[in-house]
């Protein structure tokens, strides 16, 4: 016999749950940050500026406790650390990671220079790893764990002129499958979302370019560009009860523009 679901009011709310999001000052994070708190989530904020943080944190109408606030670049090891210890501490633990901090940057591979190549992989990857490494412990006591990373659309089709961007893309969702692999028997979620283009501060530059956004709408397919609002709702989907048989999916949020037509 299936087992009985929760009710549907209950499959997408987070009451309860305790949730650490990286990137949480940027257009996606803020989003997601909104969203949850909406659906009754406890939250920790990191993002490397502390006064957009605390600004969003004191924003936030949450029912429960205020949001706890936890700098941190996600490249710096100690400062990671102490943000995840600050988080688990602060709510008593942690069933949810969201890594969406990030950073973009144009080139191809023979215009990008290595060390720019460096240090876009420091933050994207190798951030999102150490992260992942920190929290990974506190997820293992919880009943009902998740981890949604922030990919991209490049990382399914290859952004032109974005080579260090589209491999730090693809690295994350090799991560992700491997993640959840390894997770899977504590009982442990990890998918990520591959946005095409979004209405954030990431891309204020593109929009004010009218060449650049002439390509941008005539390669997504549905007759819009993405808003953050999509992205945390399909964030919201991977991190609640609807999804709980979801595991090691990379979900394409393009508007269609992996489909290359
Ligand atoms: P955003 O507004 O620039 O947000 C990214 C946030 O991450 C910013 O607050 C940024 O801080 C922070 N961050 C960057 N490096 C960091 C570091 N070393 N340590 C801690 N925080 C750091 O961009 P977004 O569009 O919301 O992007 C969020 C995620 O979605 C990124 O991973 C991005 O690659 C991904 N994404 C975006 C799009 C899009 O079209 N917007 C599409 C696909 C994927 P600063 O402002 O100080 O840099």
């Amino acid at each position: 016999m299936p087992r009985a679901p929760p009710p549907l009011s209950a499959r997408f709310r987070l009451d309860g749950h305790r949730a650490l999001l990286t990137g949480a000052a940027g257009g996606i994070g803020e989003a997601i940050a909104r969203t949850f708190s909406e659906a009754g989530a406890s939250l920790a904020l990191v993002d490397r500026d502390a006064v957009r943080l605390r600004a969003l944190a004191r924003s936030l109408s949450t029912a429960g406790p205020a949001p706890i606030v936890a700098p941190a670049d996600v490249t710096r090891v100690a400062e990671v650390a102490r943000a995840v210890r600050t988080a688990a501490a602060g709510l008593g633990g942690l069933d949810i990671l969201v890594n969406a901090a990030g950073v973009t940057a144009k080139g191809s591979v023979a215009t990008t220079d290595p060390a720019a190549w460096r240090a876009l992989l420091d933050i994207n990857l190798t951030g999102t790893f150490l992260v992942c490494h920190e929290a990974v412990p506190h997820l293992r006591r919880s009943k009902d764990a998740a981890v949604v990373t922030i990919s991209s659309v490049y990382s399914l089709i290859g952004g032109r002129d974005r080579a260090a961007y589209s491999a730090s893309k693809g690295g994350l969702d090799a991560l992700t499958r491997s993640m959840a692999a390894d997770l899977a028997p504590d009982g442990i979620r990890v998918n990520a979302v591959n946005p095409g283009f979004i209405r954030t501060p990431m891309t204020a530059p593109t929009l004010r370019d009218p060449k650049a956004m002439r390509f941008f709408r005539a390669a997504t397919l549905l007759p819009r560009l993405g808003d953050p609002q999509d992205v945390a709702d399909a964030v919201l989907y991977l991190v609640s009860p609807a999804s709980r048989f979801v595991t090691g999916i990379c979900l394409a949020l393009d508007g269609g523009r992996a489909l290359g037509r």
